[in-house]
């Protein structure tokens, strides 16, 4: 590496940081080294573990490939500490890393915070939560409520996670479960508005899933979900959404729960070379399509002091959420803080439809796990679609399409073309419909992978 090149240090292996690499290697002849610190060796897409506990597949990469693909080079530790003046960072073995731009993309801790509940954090919970679908199965447990505790302002995972659940149980029969959820917003996911909301609470319905809204849960204890106002509900095991905060890292301003004050160029408050993006920052709403953005626009300023001829786009942040189901995924769009009227569909709203919508990040993905064909490379940034009349049905006749030949290629003993056409359907639906996962993992095993 040579030493007169802008030394760019990214803190972090999450979406911020791997959509921070994508855009800096996006610019012909950059002009900067990039070192990448990161304790977890894997990058993990943490929004499609709710899918896991049901038959969907971990969805990983190994960072030190990918940091060798982009002429990266890679540290398998953390950041330690920050320092302003010297422009160094201290790695958790002690020691010292210069640099002249600095990137925080740390994320955030998930913690638990409703007592006596089980939180869904993400990979580390999928074994918990299958073990919670078996005991529900054989009728160990009857009554599951899912909780949002106050603090917790982005939502989305709870409603996937009730209504797979009750999905699932419906598939099997199990219809006497019951199903609730209790949220502290006055609507599902209220902060995206009305169209949104009441989208949820009639997926809900449909699948038995009953609702209590605004109501805070307090905590959990002999077979009750305290809640204000006397709002309780009984249950055997209340899976709840965790806490977010940011573990100190000396020399970063931090505010309330540790997150990272920065501007709306995502330049950290009173210090001169770094940047912050993703969940460890301010922003409210925790969610990867808009880390992605922020990393952008972090990315942007960081590649002017450079000296490339880059201005950072302004801070809009448009929410692209897919919302599985259980049944056909929904998808929406929304321009936080807009009075725009979200939109909501079942065909998807960008290309390609992966769940985590980052502009870069988004089709590399769809790329490495053959979602795009290989001899057809799809874009390379995540493209708005516009909701046309016919779309959904198109998507549907699409998808159907895929899953007919499937079976057709399995039927003629083809397993190898049967999951080709199972990743076509895959890339058209963000996930497979429930009932060919089993048929997935059968075809594997014929086809001896
Ligand atoms: C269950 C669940 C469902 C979700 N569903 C969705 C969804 O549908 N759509 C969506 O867009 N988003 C979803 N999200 C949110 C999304 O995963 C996060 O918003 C996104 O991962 C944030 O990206 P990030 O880069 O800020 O942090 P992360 O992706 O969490 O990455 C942080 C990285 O920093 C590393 N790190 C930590 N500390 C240090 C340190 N001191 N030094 C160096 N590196 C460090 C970590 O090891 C990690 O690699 C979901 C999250 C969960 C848990």
């Amino acid at each position: 590496m040579a030493q007169e090149e802008f030394q760019v240090v990214i803190a972090g292996g999450g979406v911020a940081a791997l959509e921070a690499v994508l855009a800096i290697r996006a610019l012909e002849e950059t002009p900067a080294s990039i070192e990448l610190l990161s304790p977890s060796r894997d990058f993990q897409l943490q929004a499609l573990t709710v899918a896991e506990p049901f038959g969907g597949d971990p969805r990983r990469l190994d960072l030190e490939q990918f940091c060798a693909e982009h002429d990266v080079a890679y540290r398998p530790e953390a950041v330690a500490e920050v320092w302003g003046g010297p422009q160094r960072v201290l790695t958790e073995r002690g020691e010292e890393v210069f640099y002249d731009a600095l990137l925080m993309a740390t994320g955030a801790r998930r913690t638990s915070i409703l007592p006596g509940s089980h939180p869904f954090r993400g990979a580390s919970d999928v074994a918990w939560f299958g073990n919670l679908l078996e005991r529900l199965n054989r009728g160990a447990v009857t009554d599951v409520a899912f909780a949002v505790p106050r603090q917790v302002k982005w939502t989305l995972p709870i409603w996937e996670l009730a209504m797979l659940t009750a999905s699932w149980l419906r598939e099997g029969g199990r219809t006497d479960r019951r199903i609730t959820v209790v949220t502290h917003e006055q609507a599902p996911l209220e902060v995206l508005g009305g169209s949104v909301s009441a989208r949820i609470a009639e997926l809900l319905s449909d699948r038995g899933v009953d609702l209590v809204a605004g109501t805070g849960a307090v905590r959990f204890e002999q077979g009750r979900l305290v809640c204000e106002g006397g709002k309780d509900v009984r249950a055997d095991e209340v899976v709840a959404l965790p806490g977010l905060s940011v573990p100190e890292i000396p020399g970063i301003p931090q505010g309330r729960h540790g997150f990272i004050g920065c501007d709306a160029e995502m330049r950290v408050d009173g210090l001169d070379h770094v940047w912050a993006a993703g969940d460890s920052t301010w922003f409210p709403i925790k969610q990867g399509g808009l880390a992605a953005q922020q990393a952008e626009i972090a990315t942007a300023g960081i590649l002017r002091a450079a000296g490339a001829e880059v201005e950072p786009p302004p801070f809009r942040p448009i929410v692209r959420g897919a919302l599985i189901t259980g049944g056909r995924p929904e998808f929406l769009r929304v321009a936080v803080g807009e009075d725009a009227d979200s939109l909501l569909t079942t065909s998807p709203l960008w290309w390609p439809p992966i769940k985590v919508a980052g502009p870069r990040l988004g089709p590399y993905l769809a790329q490495r796990w053959s979602l795009e064909e290989e001899d057809e490379p799809g874009p390379a940034l995540t493209q708005d679609l516009e909701p046309a009349e016919d779309e959904e049905q198109e998507h549907e006749a699409a998808l159907s399409l895929a899953l007919d030949f499937a079976e057709i290629d399995a039927r003629e003993g083809d397993y190898e073309e049967a999951l080709r056409w199972l990743d076509v359907a895959e890339r058209l639906n963000v996930t497979l419909p429930s009932e060919y996962l089993q048929m997935r993992d059968d075809w594997r095993a014929a086809a001896g992978r």
